[in-house]
């Protein structure tokens, strides 16, 4: 049966807007890093993306190598605009990444010219898309002179290949770097995309240069793979992102200590009539302009979508998180 976007979708969602563009992004995203690559059944991929986009998602987050196998994710997503969401194209904003290891050889990662080039060209073709909104230089590239990678996504934007340029995982120097380089090419660093959650602090000095320089952001992982949710409150569940193969999100690291705070931080959502991964998605929020959720399941990203009935916290609510993670 043809797909029909649910019409009330808008009323469901907020948009904010990316540092000093035109561009708004809803203030939940979904993240394609797990559950749609093709060793997962393409229905319940097919599911969540279709689904979200009901409940007023409209970015997309990609990157070359989600899988696993590495580019199939983007042919997940590929299929189901072709298939479902043709006639959608310019109610969704799409990303995609090009920096961490893709193919053998020495084009095959990092920021250099030929890498960066080759990849959107690739990326294009498994998504059967003409053009990205927004191309992001993946991480850092120590060898490459920051020069040529700025050279080469100012020559993505001007070929048309992507409306908007970001970075992801760079430092706060990196940054302002990278923000004078694309300056100089007449290009406004749209975007960062950190790592950032209640139990994952260390990149909070990147907002500091990208408020100053009317930069937007985007935290990945804001519910910490999974642990600030009631996923793993009692035990690891078998059909859990801890008990699958990833190797970052491992059962080690699903230690006592973080469960202490992870269940304390649960009652105290639960106290705000929320759940646990709504306050911690509410709480990025106070500083990202959007979060990238993961999700294996529908029900999750309903949930996570609900986090924009209450995303306001008193000053005492905010000094008890600060206590219970400082513990
Ligand atoms: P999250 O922190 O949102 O973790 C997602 C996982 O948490 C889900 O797969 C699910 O795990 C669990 N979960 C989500 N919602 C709920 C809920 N309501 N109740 C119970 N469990 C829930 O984000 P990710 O780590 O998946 O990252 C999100 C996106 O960020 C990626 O898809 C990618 O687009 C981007 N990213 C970017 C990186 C970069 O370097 N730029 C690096 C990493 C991610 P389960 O499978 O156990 O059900």
């Amino acid at each position: 049966m043809e797909y029909m976007a649910n019409p009330e979708r808008y009323n469901k969602m907020t948009y904010r807007r990316c540092g000093k563009s035109g561009l708004k992004l809803p203030a939940i995203s979904l993240g394609m890093w797990h559950n749609f690559g093709n060793m997962t059944p393409y229905t319940n991929s097919r599911e969540m993306l279709l689904g979200a986009f009901d409940l007023g998602i409209t970015h997309f987050d990609l990157a070359n190598n989600y899988g696993p196998t590495a580019g199939s994710a983007e042919e997940t997503f590929g299929r189901i605009i072709t298939e479902e969401l043709r006639g959608y194209r310019d109610e969704f904003v799409v990303s995609t990444k090009a920096g961490y290891y893709m193919w053998p050889g020495p084009y095959g990662e990092w920021g250099s010219r030929k890498n960066l080039i080759a990849s959107i060209d690739q990326s294009l073709k498994r998504m059967r898309l003409e053009y990205v909104d927004i191309f992001y230089h993946h991480r850092p590239d120590a060898d490459t002179p920051m020069e040529e990678t700025a050279d080469a996504l100012a020559q993505i934007v001007r070929q048309g290949k992507a409306l908007y340029i970001g970075i992801s995982n760079y430092s706060p120097e990196q940054t302002a770097k990278m923000i004078e380089l694309l300056d100089n090419h007449g290009i406004h660093l749209l975007i960062h995309q950190l790592s950032h959650s209640m139990l994952g602090r260390q990149n909070e000095p990147v907002y500091d240069v990208l408020a100053k320089k009317g930069v937007g952001s985007i935290a990945f992982s804001p519910l910490a793979q999974g642990l600030l949710t009631d996923r793993y409150l009692v035990g690891i569940p078998e059909d859990s992102r801890a008990k699958g193969k990833s190797v970052f999100l491992t059962e080690a690291s699903i230690t006592p200590e973080r469960m202490r705070k992870v269940t304390t931080l649960n009652d105290m959502a639960r106290e705000r009539g929320q759940a646990l991964s709504q306050m911690a998605l509410a709480w990025v929020l106070q500083s990202a302009t959007s979060v990238i959720i993961g999700a294996s399941r529908l029900s999750q990203i309903t949930e996570n979508c609900r986090t924009i009935e209450n995303t306001d916290f008193t000053r005492e609510e905010l000094d008890n998180i600060e206590e219970i993670l400082n513990n």
